[in-house]
Parts: structure tokens; sequence; C-alpha cells
């Protein structure tokens, strides 16, 4: 099961494990268009959209 980011940050995750926030968050590709986090999978995010890169 894939965890959501957006509700790690409503978990504290921040205060409990600043490691496993920054595996999500580093080299962000995706933002979550309802809360606005920013994560590498899309599948971490409740509303997913791709973010714009140099190579697109
Ligand atoms: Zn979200």
């Amino acid at each position: 099961m894939s965890k959501k980011l957006c509700k790690l940050v409503k978990d504290d995750i921040l205060d409990k494990d600043m490691k496993e926030y920054m595996k999500f968050v580093s080299d962000g590709k995706y933002v979550c268009k309802k809360c606005g986090r920013v994560a590498n999978k899309e599948e971490n995010l409740c509303s997913a959209k791709k973010l714009k890169s140099k190579d697109e």
C-alpha cells in the first residue's frame, strides 16, 4: 500500500521522521492540487498534477 504524503504531513511526519519526508519530496515531480505538497511519485499525493520540467 502506498503512503500518501498529504496524510503523512497531517500526521506530523515533519516532527516524527524528517528523513522519511525527504524521500517523498526530493526531486519532486508532482504537486498536489488540493494540499500544495510536492512529491516525486504521483501515487503519494491525493490529487497529483505533474510539474513542468525543463525537458518538456
Ligand atoms: Zn494532497
